[in-house]
């Protein structure tokens, strides 16, 4: 499909990145589809990333995308899973690329600012988890 789904995580909301992030979203051509500031709960955090459960970092993740109030999105373009990961640069700032998103606003490899769905099945899941149909424009 064309759509992604993406989360500004709590760190980059804490410190202001807010609207930062978003115009480098829709500077890039993405249109939102849906748009929330939301906070996930304990079991919201490991519902989302259960597929990470076995993982030594897990703990850490649930309680860092707990923590605070993050923002949820749906956005739509041609080739969106695909270009919105480019988009946002890789998962360790210190290999992201000029221009990305974490580049500009990641600290580290746990705080990185910004979520971007892998593959169009997972981006309708995410996006289903947040939002109900009458809230996609
Ligand atoms: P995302 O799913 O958030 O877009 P990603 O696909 O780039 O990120 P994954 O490997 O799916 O990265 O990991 C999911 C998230 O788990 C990362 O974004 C990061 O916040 C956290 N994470 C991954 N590896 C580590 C690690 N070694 N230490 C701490 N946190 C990590």
């Amino acid at each position: 499909t064309n759509r992604t789904f993406t989360m500004i995580k709590p760190d980059a909301v804490e410190k202001g990145h807010i609207g930062g992030i978003l115009s480098m979203i829709t500077e890039a051509g993405f249109r939102i589809v849906s748009l929330k500031l939301t906070q996930l709960t304990v079991a919201d955090a490991q519902e989302f990333y259960a597929v990470h459960a076995e993982r030594p970092f897990y703990g850490e993740l649930v309680s860092f995308m707990s923590r605070g109030p993050i923002v949820a999105a749906i956005l739509e373009k041609d080739n969106a899973v695909e270009d919105f990961r480019k988009l946002i640069g890789a998962t360790n700032p210190a290999n992201a690329e000029e221009g990305t998103i974490r580049k500009k606003y990641a600290t580290s490899m746990g705080e990185n600012a910004v979520h971007g769905s892998d593959s169009d099945e997972n981006a309708a899941i995410e996006g289903a988890f947040h939002f109900a149909g009458r809230e996609q424009f």
